[in-house]
């Protein structure tokens, strides 16, 4: 595929200007330059369509190199297993290991 060197809405625009132009000054002697910035405008969608197409694959792309489901859940699961580790308290608010039965700061029981 060739590079897109031009962006698409600058085809569009062109294509409208001449398109309104020639429709402003004789919509029948500019007939050729109607079609020819029909063509432009035409151009530029389809450049915006293959854009679309090419941004589509790319986040494809990206989000399965990223983060395929099973990696995702594995970190989930890791998540999920350090936040276990600490408990706050319901008194002083402070992180407290897991493993403790009473808080550091308040010396509330949590269990
Ligand atoms: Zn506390």
């Amino acid at each position: 595929m060739g590079r897109i060197s031009i962006q698409w809405y600058a085809y569009v625009i062109i294509g409208a200007v001449v398109v309104l132009a020639s429709v402003a000054i004789d919509i029948y002697k500019m007939l050729l330059f109607i079609i020819v910035g029909g063509v432009f405008i035409l151009i530029g969608l389809i450049k915006l369509l293959l854009l679309g197409v090419i941004k589509k694959q790319k986040s494809i792309v990206k989000h399965k190199s990223v983060s395929p489901p099973f990696h995702q859940a594995k970190q989930q699961h890791a998540h999920q297993q350090q936040v276990t580790k600490y408990v706050r308290c319901r008194v002083c608010s402070s992180v407290n290991y897991s493993h403790v039965d009473r808080c550091h700061k308040c010396k509330t029981r949590f269990r």
